[in-house]
């Protein structure tokens, strides 16, 4: 069955999209939990970190560099990336994704 974020992919559901390549999609969060809240998704349908293989570091680098041309792009010098892995880290999407979350003070530990 295919995720949320693949019908975002396949533009079955609409999303604003902010970002986009032959290998990763980024698109904003539709509940952000700062003023700039974007995922950042690899097109590969891969459910999560612990279901990467090898082959799949140099996209995972990719969004990540993804990430840093957008936090640039949103003026932000300060900035967080999380991924969530598994329901009781807080995943709630399985598709791999950063947030990238920025334009307010984060706090630490996260919850
Ligand atoms: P996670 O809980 O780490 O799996 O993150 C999933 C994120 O996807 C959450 O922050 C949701 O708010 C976000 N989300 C769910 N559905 C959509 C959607 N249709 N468009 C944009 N973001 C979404």
């Amino acid at each position: 069955m295919s995720t949320i974020f693949q019908k975002i992919i396949d533009r079955q559901i609409p999303a604003t999209i902010v970002y986009e390549d032959e290998k990763a999609l980024a698109f904003r969060d539709i509940s952000p939990q700062a003023p700039t809240h974007i995922l950042v998704i690899p097109k590969k349908p891969i459910p999560g970190v612990s279901a990467m293989l090898a082959e799949d570091k140099e996209l995972i680098g990719h969004l990540f560099f993804v990430a840093k041309l957008l936090a640039a792009q949103e003026n932000l010098t300060d900035f967080r990336l999380v991924t969530n892995n598994g329901a009781g880290a807080g995943q709630s999407v399985f598709h791999l994704h950063i947030h990238l979350l920025g334009g307010r003070v984060m706090g630490w530990p996260p919850g």
